[in-house]
């Protein structure tokens, strides 16, 4: 397993990927260490849990380097990314007890209740894109559950995945409670056949999720899948201008594109397209390609050469299909993954860069003529992740925020995760939820208890 460097393309190191006997062992341990930790109290998990907090910020710059120089996002991005995840461990070391207090229900008992309980060995297949992020927000919550975890990481990323089992080691967690698995994709299945892996998530692509979900469905294994999204930026003629076009902007080249709920279709009225067009052009370009792990730089590489070649064709058959081209639209020249911020107009539902997934810095724009037609644009589409609208009118805003088809829509606002709030998708997007109180009650049993 390589981890290569973004910016250069250069090796930073291998690993080498653990045999089918290793990965029952590795499991076997988890069941064994999982079994004591689940008769911890909520306040032996809690102090845990805060001291990970702890440790994150303490070694925050270390961390932020690593992701950096193994995916290649903007090193103040990195930062912010395991701030974040402190926060998260810091919310369920809070609120898990709460969350999963006994619930009582009024029935024919004396007394009946609901008492939530830990599943196991939950399996978290993760992507590359937010590398600590993604894994601390399925990990605070099942470990506060008392469940044990199989981290299987994206395989450009494996530096990431070793320093995530070591942080949650180091933080006082049992050994082996948490265990990363350095193996490829093909090797899920017999993670998820293992009788000791009681349930799995997956965040990453369609086809990923369908294989896994498959697997898991044959083998009655309850999952969550975080999948794509192309979300929809509505913006409407009463916006307001300016901090609109800049939260377009934002929204869209965060992670260098690279983000499921990062808005790929900006569904702008008639009204005020032309401004619009032009002032995220201008906020757009002129930006500072360079090494993400330094400051100065405004544009960082996309995560694999291959993905320089996808976002170039989806942008290349749509402009064939009658997009035109305001900005960009080509690779950079030099060694790194580096592709022009871009920006496209008169896209229409046909063309790949609406109908698939852009992870990358390419903006399109969708001309509408009203609302109504906007909210059309905005549901023509197999996922249903976020959205965000923009209007001067909150009334207005609100009641097209609960028309549009998708997990989570924001009214003046880009859209965001938060430990606090549900987060997940609808449609091709996946099901489930992660973060808040919904987020643990995915992998807890929850029991019914009925006294006479
Ligand atoms: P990906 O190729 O689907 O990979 C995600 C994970 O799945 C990796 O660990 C990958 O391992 C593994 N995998 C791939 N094929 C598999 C298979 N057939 N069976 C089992 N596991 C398999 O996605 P990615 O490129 O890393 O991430 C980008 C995608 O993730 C985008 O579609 C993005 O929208 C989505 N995403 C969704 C959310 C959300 O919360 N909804 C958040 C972030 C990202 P290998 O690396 O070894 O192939």
């Amino acid at each position: 397993m390589k981890s290569i460097n973004p910016y250069n393309n250069q090796l930073n190191k291998e690993y080498k990927e653990l045999s089918g006997k290793q990965i029952e062992s590795i499991i076997a341990n988890v069941e064994h260490a999982q079994k004591k930790y689940k008769h911890s109290t909520y306040g032996e998990r809690s102090e845990k849990m805060k001291s990970l907090a702890e440790l994150l910020r303490k070694n925050k710059t270390q961390y932020a380097r690593l992701m950096t120089l193994e995916m290649g996002k903007l090193l103040g991005e990195s930062e912010a990314e395991i701030e974040k995840c402190a926060w998260v461990c810091d919310y369920y070391a809070d609120n898990a007890e709460i969350f999963l207090a006994d619930e009582v229900i009024k029935s024919d008992a004396s007394r009946s209740y609901v008492h939530f309980q830990p599943l196991g060995i939950v399996l978290a297949v993760m992507p590359w894109n937010f590398p600590f992020w993604q894994v601390f927000r399925f990990a605070a919550p099942a470990l506060m559950a008392g469940n044990g975890a199989l981290l299987k990481h994206a395989s450009n990323v494996p530096g990431c995945a070793m320093e995530i089992e070591k942080i949650i080691r180091e933080a006082g967690f049992p050994d082996n409670l948490f265990r990363t698995l350095l193996i490829p994709g093909k090797m899920v299945g017999e993670v998820i056949e293992n009788p000791l892996v009681k349930a799995a998530t997956l965040t990453g692509s369609e086809k990923a999720g369908s294989s896994v979900a498959e697997k898991a469905g044959k083998n009655l294994k309850k999952t969550v899948m975080e999948l794509g999204g192309s979300d929809p930026f509505i913006v409407l003629e009463d916006a307001e201008f300016e901090s609109c076009c800049q939260t377009a902007v934002t929204a869209r080249m965060i992670n260098t594109g690279q983000s499921c709920i990062a808005a790929k279709r900006f569904i702008v009225v008639e009204d005020i397209a032309n401004a619009f067009e032009d002032r995220v052009k201008e906020l757009m370009q002129d930006r500072k390609a360079g090494n993400p792990a330094n400051s100065d730089t405004q544009l960082a590489p996309l995560a694999k050469p291959e993905f320089v070649e996808d976002i170039d064709r989806q942008v290349k058959e749509s402009i064939e299909m009658g997009a035109t081209l305001l900005l960009g639209g080509k690779r950079m020249k030099g060694k790194g993954n580096f592709y022009e911020p871009t920006v496209l107009t008169n896209v229409t539902p046909d063309m790949p860069v609406f109908k698939e997934e852009t992870f990358g810095p390419v903006l399109s724009v969708i001309r509408v003529q009203n609302e109504k037609e906007a909210i059309e644009m905005a549901n023509q589409s197999q996922y249903g992740l976020g959205g965000c609208v923009w209007t001067s009118s909150v009334e207005r805003g609100e009641k097209i925020a609960r028309t549009v088809e998708s997990g989570a829509m924001f009214v003046n606002g880009m859209t965001k995760s938060d430990p606090r709030l549900p987060f997940g998708g609808i449609k091709n997007s996946g099901y489930g939820r992660e973060l808040s109180h919904y987020g643990i009650k995915e992998f807890v049993n929850i029991k019914t208890i009925w006294i006479a």
